[in-house]
């Protein structure tokens, strides 16, 4: 019997990538599989525009959407999305909406305006409520911002740490999640639809689903290439699609739209839960990230350090490449991201010099051996 995996690759491969020539210029490796050209990224120290670094909101054991009652006032929590907070935010506002919508109150605070309380905050909109968003920090100055803003909830919870109840709900927000961002792909909310390239040191296990495999409806154009499939000096690539959502665009979009709807801000900084008990809206959404940790007293949520450096935009260059090495790069429009460090604990936001080299000389050195007929 055929295994699993070589069913997906010859349904999905497409007649393009059958190995014709094409008359542009090169062979079909040098496409996706959609057709698009895949040209070389340029990196060099002289190209670099740009090195940040933010803290993921990190739970072992997975994000926190749940509802609380503190004095007379009901709190939902939806906190803690590690690595996936862009991706799943449209899911667990879904979530914590749906908590919210259980009292019969019409008024709420949200904290935060990270993705996650930006879209939470649109949802409640969206259900009739008025809403007022307090938060010390707006965009761009949010751990959002620095995000790279794939659509793939990665590390999001350690495997073996995660209950079955949270694992049926991240299943629920990341499908409501996959759904919603569908209606905001577009120039003006920089949500796009992007060929992902993943390498792998080794094939893949026909005994072991990743990831992807797990939820392949949610990453069309599911298939292991072979070696004369791409432009890459790599033995093992796997290909899918995700959404890139830029958050450069997206946050300030959202943030219009949530003014547009008569939202309100309050800049303001809690100190503790007795503070945030003092606000007026019976309903209160927590949406704080990693500040959810000295407000709430949760002694879970850790930082994951993540660094990033951006080379100049490059137009021609419109495909994703993870897991070279623990590399990843995203071309956006504000300049080519590339990754990626996951430092556990680590608070500092200042960027690593050293990560910062071996970021630029690993995805130089890959860059270098990839096949560009048009360069
Ligand atoms: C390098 C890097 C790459 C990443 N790449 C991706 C990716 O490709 N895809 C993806 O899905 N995710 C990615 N992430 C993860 C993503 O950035 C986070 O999961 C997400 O930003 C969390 O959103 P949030 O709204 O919960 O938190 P934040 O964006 O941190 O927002 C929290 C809000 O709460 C406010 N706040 C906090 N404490 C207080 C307080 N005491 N009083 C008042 N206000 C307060 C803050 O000012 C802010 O407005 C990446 C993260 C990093 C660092």
């Amino acid at each position: 019997m055929p295994s699993r995996r070589s069913v997906l690759q010859a349904a999905t491969i497409l007649p393009f990538l059958s190995g014709c020539a094409n008359p542009l210029r090169g062979n079909s490796s040098n496409y996706s599989p959609s057709g698009l050209p895949l040209r070389r990224v340029r990196v060099s120290d002289e190209l670099v525009i740009r090195t940040i670094a933010g803290l993921r909101p990190f739970r072992r054991s997975g994000f926190v959407v749940k509802a609380e009652r503190m004095n007379d006032k009901m709190v939902v929590h939806n906190y803690g999305h590690g690595g996936g907070g862009i991706t799943l935010s449209w899911g667990t506002a879904h979530l914590a909406a749906e908590l919210a919508s259980q009292s019969p109150h019409k008024r709420c605070a949200v904290l935060g305006a990270g993705a996650v309380g930006l879209a939470t905050a649109r949802l409640m909109q969206d259900r009739g409520w008025e809403v007022t968003i307090y938060s010390k920090e707006l965009t761009p100055n949010t751990t959002s911002n620095v995000a790279g803003g794939q659509w793939s909830p990665t590390s999001v919870y350690d495997e073996g740490y995660v209950t079955p109840a949270f694992e049926a709900q991240f299943e629920l927000a990341m499908r409501h999640a996959y759904r919603y961002y569908q209606n905001l792909v577009s120039p003006a909310y920089g949500v796009r639809w992007i060929s992902n390239f993943l390498i792998q040191s080794e094939p893949p296990d026909p005994e072991q689903q990743d990831f992807t495999e797990k939820y392949i409806d949610m990453y069309p154009q599911h298939m292991d290439l072979t070696r004369d499939q791409h432009p890459f000096d790599a033995d093992y690539v796997r290909h899918y699609n995700t959404m890139l959502i830029e958050p450069a665009i997206y946050l300030p979009q959202i943030m219009r739209d949530f003014y547009d709807a008569g939202g309100k801000v309050q800049i303001r900084e809690f100190m503790d839960r007795a503070d945030v008990l003092t606000l007026e809206e019976p309903i209160i959404i927590n949406c704080t990230g990693l500040g959810s940790k000295k407000l709430f007293s949760d002694d879970e949520l850790i930082p994951i350090k993540g660094q990033l450096t951006f080379v100049i935009p490059q137009e021609e260059v419109n495909y994703i490449v993870i897991g070279n090495g623990g590399l990843y790069m995203f071309p956006r429009k504000d300049g080519i991201l590339l990754g990626g460090t996951f430092e556990r604990n680590e608070w500092s936001l200042i960027p690593d010099p050293d990560e910062t080299r071996r970021i630029l000389d690993g995805h130089r050195d890959f860059f270098e051996k990839m096949d560009d007929p048009w360069a």
